[in-house]
């Protein structure tokens, strides 16, 4: 036990912080869109139709398309809900934890103004103010054709595939 101790003492903290310049060129949405899932709050509902995306119904993942489990590997942030306030640094630091280029996407209306918990005392009224939202789509819950016809859209005219 003091060994172990003593050794994470003496070595420190062994990841590395992300450094833009380590890798500039993979840095492209030229190939597959990793997705990190935020959830900002939700009842859940924007998740599961997110989740269905996976299944083989929409088979997400042929269209170039995965979701991640850090924001490390994420190209596109996915917010669910309408910002519990105690999750905006939580989300702060998944934003900072993000390389660039990325795209917020606020998914479902309680995440672009609060939706059914507008003015709820414990939320933002949406995820926009906490961070920068460069796509929105509405619906309570969205169905997952709508989000895939979103990402697809993206990908098509915002970044020529
Ligand atoms: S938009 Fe509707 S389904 Fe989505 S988190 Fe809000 S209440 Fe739930």
């Amino acid at each position: 036990m003091w060994d172990l101790l003593k050794r994470s003492l003496k070595m420190g903290r062994l990841t590395e912080k992300h450094k833009e310049e380590n890798a500039p060129h993979l840095r492209s949405f030229q190939q597959s869109w990793h997705i990190r899932h935020l959830d900002c709050g939700s009842c859940n509902g924007c998740d599961w139709e997110m989740n269905a995306l996976l299944n083989p119904v929409y088979d997400l993942q042929r269209f170039g398309f995965d979701f991640v489990a850090s924001p490390r590997h994420g190209d596109i942030l996915m917010c669910t809900g309408p910002m519990s306030t105690q999750l905006v640094q939580a989300a702060h630091e998944t934003d900072a934890g993000m390389p660039k280029p990325k795209v917020i996407i606020a998914v479902g209306d309680c995440s672009i103004d609060g939706g059914v918990f507008k003015s709820a005392y414990g939320a933002k009224d949406g995820i926009e103010g906490t961070l920068k939202v460069d796509v929105e789509i509405p619906g309570c819950p969205p169905s997952p054709e709508q989000i895939l016809d979103v990402l697809l859209q993206m990908k098509k005219e915002e970044y020529g595939f």
